[in-house]
Order: structure tokens, then C-alpha cells, then sequence
């Protein structure tokens, strides 16, 4: 069962999540590996993907926001698109684009960034987003500050925490073919609003506070990958806080917890269908005598034949063409 554990540390202005994503990520996988198109993902760009479903949640989780994340990789090697999307109850959906093939070993750059201009962008997208307000969205290159190419995803992630969040952020993640998982280690933003279940500790300019993080931070590290996708939650905290004062919140999990869930709909489609245009729609129905969309998410087909399409194009055209009949 995909779960989310929040914990703090005692008196300290540092807080943790660890997410470990079971059958929400084997739901994705098998989705796509059942899609005879594209097929099952070759292993390094799975272990990417999972890798950042498991980031997506762990920051979805640790903000205060109603909203769906949506973690992309835009790059510029074989892999053109990398997208996860977060919503509010932690529905999980992913999708990636890969043209060509990938050797077993390719690294991130290999995948992505190959010409060192591939890009990672988060958004958030408000639930109920108000006629011309616009998502809010962040975006870093995938290399560090001497411009040389990084090579863990983690990194990426850990130097946007810091530019554009000015949050100290530790990430550990992992993946593979049954489990996508991630501690996030975070120094707590400034006193006031935000804070994680207030600490009663909140002043960021205390001294010592960073000295705090920064040992827990050391300790959150040494975390293996191994460790991350075969141990349960009470060990992997155990085996790297036994010395810390823990408290940890009830988890998230079951119905509450992360879970494969598509946004994609009939009505969605055809607004995609409508913003291609009439004559684009009808090209393809003389073609091939119906349009079929399939899901990149989670697989599902839609159809849409001549009827469909002159039924679409109608209703939203304040005027009906001459050869519509029926008044
Ligand atoms: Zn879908």
C-alpha cells in the first residue's frame, strides 16, 4: 500500500517526509507497459519517472497548497518529455516521451541532457483557478553552478528548493519496477505561516539552527538506495534518527494515501479536439473516418466519429453552418 509519513524533530525547526509509492507506481507502470504503442519503459527512464513520482508527492505533501504539482523534465537528449502531476487527495499520474532507445546504463544527462539545455519545471495549478490568473511555475536547468551536468535527479530538485524556495532541502530518492520512494529532509521556512504543525521553535536566525540540519541532513544521507526500496518506514527512521527525539503524525495511506488517478475525461478531449480546429478535425475524419485520442497517462481511448465531430464544432459555433437542418 503506497503511504506518506510526516514527521519533526523535537524542539528543532527541521521536519521530514518519507513516501514510499507501492501500487500507485506498479498501477502506472502496468498502464503503460498495456499501452502496445509506446510500451513498458526501458529500466533508467523508469527508475527517472519514479523516481519523480515519488519527489512529486513529497513535495506536494509538504506544501500548503489546493492545487495539483506537476513535475516535467523538457529534455534535449532521447527522453523529450518527463511529466508527473500531484493532485490535492494525492492522485499520482505520470507519463514520459522517448524517441529512439536507451542503453540499460544511461545516466540522467544521457536521457535529457545531452546538449546540457534540458530544463525541469514545477508548477502549481490552483483548484480552482480564476479566469486569467496563471499557474505559478518554477524552472531550473539541469546543470550546477559551474554549469557542469548533473547527474542525479535528486540534485536537480535540492538546488530549486534553495534558488527559488530559499528552502535547505535534502532529498534521497529511488526507484525500480515495484517501488518508487523518497525522504525529504527540510530546514523550516521562517516563523509565522507555513510551518509544519508550529514547532514552538520557528526563529531561523537561531543559533545553531542550521547546525541542526545540517546533522540531520548528514544522517538522512547515508541513506542507501537499496535501503529505501526494500525497508518499511519504521526501520529506515529507526536505523537513521535512533538518536533523534521523533515525532511522527499518522500516516497517509489507503484512501488517504497516494494513488493512481487520471484527470482525463470525454469533455477534456474534445476541448483539445476543439482547439485543433474544425478543418484540422474534419482532415483527420476523412482519413481515417473517426479521430481516436488515447490517454498518455493512463491508456484510455476516445473515439469520436463524423457525428461527434459536427455535433462538437456546432454546439460551441454561435452559428450553425447552412446545411444544419434541424432548428
Ligand atoms: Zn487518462
Amino acid at each position: 500500500m503506497s503511504e506518506i509519513h510526516k514527521f519533526l524533530f523535537e524542539g528543532l525547526p527541521v521536519r521530514g517526509v518519507l513516501v514510499r509509492l507501492t501500487d500507485a507506481w506498479t498501477d502506472i507502470l502496468r498502464r503503460r507497459a498495456a499501452n502496445l504503442a509506446p510500451g513498458a519503459y526501458p529500466a533508467p527512464l523508469q527508475n527517472l519517472l519514479g523516481e519523480m513520482a515519488a519527489a512529486a508527492v513529497l513535495m506536494q505533501s509538504s506544501i500548503k497548497f489546493d492545487g495539483s504539482l506537476v513535475l516535467q523534465i523538457f529534455g534535449d537528449g532521447p527522453v523529450k518529455l518527463a511529466v508527473v502531476e500531484v493532485q490535492p487527495d494525492f492522485g499520482v499520474r505520470a507519463t514520459a516521451t522517448l524517441n529512439g532507445s536507451l542503453p540499460d546504463d544511461a545516466s540522467l544527462s544521457q536521457m535529457v541532457n545531452v546538449g546540457n539545455t534540458g530544463r525541469c519545471a514545477i508548477t502549481l495549478d490552483p483548484q480552482n483557478r480564476q479566469p486569467g490568473q496563471q499557474p505559478y511555475q518554477g524552472v531550473v536547468p539541469l546543470f550546477g553552478d559551474a554549469h557542469e551536468k548533473l547527474e542525479k535527479f535528486s540534485d536537480v530538485l535540492q538546488h530549486y528548493m534553495l534558488q527559488s524556495e530559499q528552502l535547505d532541502t535534502l532529498l534521497v530518492l529511488a526507484a525500480d519496477d515495484q517501488v518508487a520512494a523518497g525522504l525529504l529532509i527540510q530546514r523550516l521556512p521562517t516563523m509565522g505561516a507555513g510551518n509544519l504543525a508550529g514547532t514552538g521553535v520557528s526563529n531561523e536566525d537561531e543559533i545553531g539552527t542550521n547546525e541542526h540540519y545540517q546533522r540531520i541532513a548528514l544522517l538522512a544521507a547515508s541513506l542507501k538506495r537499496e535501503e529505501l526500496l526494500t525497508l518499511d518506514v519504521d526501520t529506515v527512521l529507526r536505523r537513521l534518527f535512533w538518536q533523534e527525539d521523533l515525532r511522527r503524525f499518522e500516516p497517509l495511506q489507503g484512501a488517504a494515501g497516494p494513488h493512481f488517478s487520471c484527470t482525463c475525461s470525454h469533455e477534456r478531449v474534445s476541448k483539445m479536439l476543439l482547439s485543433l480546429g474544425f478543418e484540422e478535425a474534419r482532415s483527420i475524419l476523412l482519413e481515417r473516418g473517426e479521430i481516436e485520442v488515447g490517454c498518455d497517462f493512463c491508456g484510455q481511448q476516445y473515439r469520436f466519429d463524423g457525428v461527434d465531430v459536427a455535433r462538437m464544432f456546432h454546439r460551441t459555433d454561435q452559428t450553425p453552418p447552412a446545411s444544419d437542418a434541424v432548428h
